[in-house]
């Protein structure tokens, strides 16, 4: 069984999601829940699923990376996304904060904002406080592709989408990237577009 993931344009994506209890966490419905999160976001496929793309306004979201290397290019792209293995987990209840002020950029997509993708600047490195699916407490410091996963899930649970931290002018349908951007570098990308240069600490708050 499969859970819907719903659009842009669902309200719920909007939404600030509600905490868990420890006893709802542990409660056979959100057991089941996650679950079925899980699957559905194996299926899609994705690395990460937050509760609100179900429809359900709580602060749960799942994750997991399971990068399968096949070629030396593809060991290449890795390497440069810091992007490394991350197995099954569940975060709850999460509090990010970022760990420096170092910034870098990739493009993006989103299972809700299906077809697109787009350039997001992220903290290279982050911490997450948060619960597990035991109700336990858990620290996480990531960096990396695993890094832009968490806030981009942790995005979720307060109503944003990569949308609202978008280069606007790297905005385009994953067709296109494949045609015509998917081979460029990030430097390069910046030229053609002609793209503000990124600000180190945080472009989201320019000073
Ligand atoms: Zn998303």
């Amino acid at each position: 069984m499969h859970l819907k993931i719903v659009q842009a344009g669902n309200p719920v994506l909007r939404d600030i999601a509600r905490p868990l209890t420890r006893e709802e966490i542990l409660s056979p419905h959100i057991q089941q829940l996650i679950e079925l999160m899980r699957v559905t976001m194996h299926d899609a496929p994705g690395v990460g699923l937050a509760a609100p793309q179900v429809g359900l306004p709580i602060q749960l979201a799942v994750i997991e990376d399971a990068v399968e290397v096949h070629s030396p290019v593809a060991r290449e792209i890795l390497a440069e996304r810091e992007r490394e293995n991350v197995p099954f987990h569940v975060i709850i209840n999460p509090r990010i904060s970022f760990d420096g002020d170092e910034m870098v950029e990739f493009f993006e997509g989103c299972l809700s904002v299906q077809g697109f993708t787009a350039m997001v600047a992220r903290a290279r490195r982050v911490r997450v406080e948060c619960l597990n699916e035991q109700g336990e407490e858990v620290v996480i410091n990531a960096r990396g592709w695993y890094a832009r996963i968490l806030q981009h899930e942790i995005d979720h649970l307060y109503g944003t989408l990569y949308i609202d931290r978008m280069h606007t002018r790297t905005f385009m349908n994953t067709e296109g990237f494949g045609r015509y951007w998917k081979d460029f570098t990030i430097d390069e990308i910046h030229q053609r577009l002609q793209l503000p240069k990124l600000n180190a600490h945080d472009p989201m708050n320019p000073e």
